[in-house]
């Protein structure tokens, strides 16, 4: 069998991204020879330093590189709003004494955090979150039962769009009050490809979770929720919901369940019975609350993986940010980025390769002898990542 070669980009950005994508590298390297499937890399800059070193926060070279040379990528952490010193004028929000997040007080003139350039030149258009837990003596499940469940959400439109304004509110006669308002869109178009996305990650999961002798305990394997709100916004989250529908009514989705759920109310269901949920399919604002809520019910953003997927290129990336309260010791968890590596290869078609590390990870945590202190251990990210390598 020809040896199938794949080339990777990787970005560890920031902070510890530095320190977790090094750990993704050595297990993309460590996958056992009899998958057939041989890997070159390629270092890439983005993010906050490569900001400061370069003047560009995400290099056309990085895009080029992607666009042209890769099949898959990892992408680390970027700083959001860089944490200025405290000190710095610029930094002072009267009302805030924890350390800054994204407050617009801690911009830095002319940065950006690269991610939603990346996702618009590059047409990644999913994002696509697993959540998983393992049961593990060291760290309490946050939920009475295990989830295991993928948020799919729509990356390009909604309000995301950003076409906002503030104006003058006419019944106002001392002309001092505002209206602001932002642009909901939807299409069609963007509807129906993230519906199928959804629906192909619920019949891949089916598969694996058969094909691995799992317990397919749940009758929610195979199943798809449709979020949204179409009860009040008829037609923009009305044409989600039908278009959604009628992609997922395509004949090689029968075997597929699908389900919608008004988005409030799932919100409620997934805090009060989270196992009950397989593949979630919501519009870009619901899917990414729905994407943190469904992370905090995993308990460590350590754990949690992401896929930025669309017409080529897969990025994997974990979901937590750069984390400057613990970068440099050499403690950050690597699983988050070593789940990526595996929802990489799954969308690369590669559903075995992703299985050997999701197993190893999985067994890992469940032994819970070499974690990282937000799991409750005292192991390093080197510690492990090769533990998870010896059971691969
Ligand atoms: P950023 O602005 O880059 O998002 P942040 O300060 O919001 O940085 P996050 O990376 O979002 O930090 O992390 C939030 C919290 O979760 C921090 O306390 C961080 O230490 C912890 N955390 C995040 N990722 C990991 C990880 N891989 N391992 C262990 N702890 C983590
Ligand atoms: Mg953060």
């Amino acid at each position: 069998m020809a040896a199938r070669s794949l080339r990777i980009g990787l970005i560890p950005g920031d902070g510890i991204g530095r320190e977790v994508i090094p750990a993704g590298k050595k297990i993309i390297e460590s996958l056992p020879s009899s998958l057939g499937l041989s890997f070159s890399f390629v270092d890439l800059d983005a993010g906050f330093d490569c900001f400061k070193r370069t003047g560009a926060a995400l290099p056309d070279k990085t895009v080029e590189t992607l666009k042209k040379e890769c099949d898959g990528a990892l992408f680390g952490a970027v700083r959001y709003a860089p944490h200025l010193p405290s000190n710095d004028p610029s930094n002072h929000h009267p009302t805030n004494t924890n350390p800054p997040q994204s407050s617009p007080s801690t911009k830095v003139a002319g940065y950006s955090s690269p991610i939603v350039a990346m996702r618009k030149s590059l047409s990644l258009y999913a994002n696509v979150r697993p959540c998983k837990t393992v049961l593990s003596p060291t760290f309490p499940s946050p939920t009475k039962t295990p989830i295991d469940l993928v948020i799919v959400r729509e990356n390009t439109e909604d309000l995301y769009v950003k076409e906002e304004k503030t104006y003058p509110d006419p019944s106002d006669p001392t002309g001092k009050a505002q209206i602001a308002e932002a642009i909901k869109r939807i299409s069609s178009k963007a509807s129906w490809r993230i519906a199928d996305i959804a629906g192909q990650i619920a019949l891949r999961r089916d598969k694996m979770r058969k094909a691995s002798g799992a317990e397919v305990s749940h009758t929610k394997s195979g199943m798809v929720t449709i979020t949204h709100k179409s009860n009040v916004l008829s037609q923009t989250d009305g044409l989600f919901r039908s278009t959604a529908r009628e992609a997922l009514s395509q004949p090689h989705f029968n075997a597929l369940k699908i389900e919608e759920q008004i988005v409030d109310s799932m919100v409620y269901k997934l805090f009060l019975q989270p196992e009950y949920y397989d593949v979630i399919v919501a519009p870009n604002l619901y899917g990414d609350l729905l994407s943190d809520g469904s992370a905090a019910l995993v308990g460590s953003l350590g754990l949690v993986p992401s896929a930025n997927v669309g017409e080529g290129i897969i990025i994997g990336e974990p979901c937590h940010g750069s984390a400057p309260d613990i970068e440099g010791k050499g403690i950050a968890n690597p699983i988050a980025t070593i789940r990526s590596v595996g929802v990489m290869l799954e969308f690369m078609d590669l559903p075995e390769a992703a299985e050997v590390i999701y197993k190893a990870v999985d067994a890992n945590i469940a032994e819970g002898r070499l974690v990282t202190p937000d799991l409750g251990g005292r192991a390093t990210t080197e510690e492990v990542t090769n533990d998870i390598i010896r059971r691969m």
